[in-house]
């Protein structure tokens, strides 16, 4: 069976990062599959998924290495092409990607305790992100 899914998140841009799990986690329910995986995919360019323990210092710590990683105030040809002010946010969102798999197993995401599924909006202003889920399984 596959099934595919969406659902809207408010963002704030600017790192701004958000727990998907609770969402995936009720779609997988809904799905009824028992075995499978699930696949968390952002369209756009300036977001990333990735996993994190979510708390406020992981959460933090890694705002702060993706900051040391493609800083803010550095020039980027991005901007000077485009002039949108958002290359460090390209970069950023290239470097962690745009989607996630995660495996099921007896219905459950087979993620560890301390393991969410996070959007991170890197964009320099406020999105709306459609965040798309694609469940295949049995
Ligand atoms: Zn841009």
């Amino acid at each position: 069976m596959t099934s595919s899914h969406t659902f809207t998140v408010k963002t704030q841009g600017f790192n701004d990062t958000h727990d998907l799990t609770p969402r995936v986690e009720e779609i997988v329910r809904n799905a009824k599959i028992s075995n499978g995986i699930v696949t968390v995919f952002v369209p756009g360019s300036t977001a990333g998924i990735t996993t994190i323990e979510f708390e406020s210092g992981a959460v933090e710590d890694l705002k702060k290495a993706i900051e040391r990683l493609a800083p803010q105030n550095m020039q980027y040809d991005h901007d000077r092409r485009w002039g949108d002010g958002n290359g460090f946010a390209h970069v950023r969102a290239a470097l962690l990607g745009p989607s996630l798999t995660v495996p099921v197993t007896n219905g459950e995401l087979k993620l560890g305790t301390w393991q969410q599924i996070v959007l991170i909006d890197f964009d320099n202003r406020p999105r709306n992100r459609e965040v798309t889920i694609q469940i295949i399984g049995e």
